[in-house]
């Protein structure tokens, strides 16, 4: 039998949340990046449109190299619904320290223009855009151990711990990205001291780890893989997590959540997860959207 064409295409807006919730972590500079297939990304007016109209109201649009956190400022300034987070990824670290030993897909690691800037300048001018109108958070940032060799994990935490002094000091919420770095990401918290509004993006850990989020009042932002028929780890975590601490995000253009799992992803698709939320807390989807937005804007303010 032949195996089937993938489909590339966008995958059709769902029925809208009774209630607006917000996509706190989305990369609305890179829908373009997934288009395969002679497929067309949407433009970034057109995904806020349709975002809205099924009740995502407002986006936290994420820029974590200094090509996109700089594109960040011009998109939140461009649109009201967009607040903005900055700040050098871990995997783009090691490209500025060149201590990279492989890339994020396990090749040569790519360098580009901007990786000639050192790190110490690439973080210092995360601080001078983080200080712009609009930007409520330092991220994404964290330790990212997946195929991240010795030096790479040295210059990680170094970046790590500099991103999270600058939110501390700038009074900013902190996104962290954590990939294979569960005990790590944490010890750095607890020494260096966690902002008062810490989130961990598209959060990964089990019931375990929730347990611990609880204790430090630290944010969890589930994303499309809480929706995967296999994870019912993730599941058990979001059980586990206090209904205060919950967030949802699409971490956009990737992690499409179930039934769309491989098709590109964007805002408008955050009701497929946020549902799933509602069904593993067993809530309304009314009183799902109404405690994510509550969080959401304990960490993040309004816009
Ligand atoms: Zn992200």
């Amino acid at each position: 039998m032949a195996r089937k064409e993938r489909d590339y295409s966008w995958p059709p807006a769902p029925e809208a949340l009774p209630l607006p919730v917000t996509d706190n972590h989305t990369h609305l500079e890179s829908l373009g990046d997934v288009a395969r297939g002679g497929v067309a990304a949407p433009n970034i007016d057109e995904v806020i449109a349709l975002s809205k109209s099924v009740g995502v109201a407002r986006m936290v649009q994420v820029g974590c190299d200094l090509d996109s956190a700089r594109a960040t400022i011009s998109l939140i300034e461009a649109h009201a619904e967009l607040a903005g987070a900055v700040a050098i990824h871990p995997n783009e670290a090691p490209l500025h320290a060149r201590t990279a030993d492989l890339g994020p897909d396990g090749l040569e690691p790519h360098y580009m223009a901007r990786h000639e800037v050192s790190l110490d300048d690439a973080i210092a001018e995360i601080g001078r855009l983080a200080r712009h109108l609009g930007i409520v958070a330092i991220g994404e940032t964290g330790l990212d151990w997946f195929r991240t060799g010795p030096q790479g994990r040295v210059t990680q935490i170094e970046s790590f711990r500099a991103h999270i002094a600058l939110a501390r000091e700038l009074g900013l919420a902190l996104q962290i990205h954590d990939r294979d770095a569960h005990a790590d990401v944490i010890d750095v918290l607890r020494r260096d001291g966690a902002p008062e509004r810490t989130v961990f993006h598209c959060f990964s850990g089990d019931a375990e780890m929730a347990r611990v989020a609880n204790e430090h009042g630290w944010f969890m932002s589930f994303a499309g893989p809480v929706t995967f028929g296999a994870n019912e780890g993730l599941r058990d975590a979001l059980r586990t997590a206090d209904q205060g601490l919950i967030l949802v995000e699409t971490d956009a253009p990737y992690l499409t959540p179930h039934p769309f799992r491989g098709r590109p992803n964007a805002p408008y698709l955050t009701p497929h997860t946020v549902r799933k939320i509602a069904e593993v807390k067993d809530v309304s989807l009314e009183e799902a959207c109404t405690f994510i937005e509550t969080n959401t804007q304990r960490v993040y303010g309004t816009w």
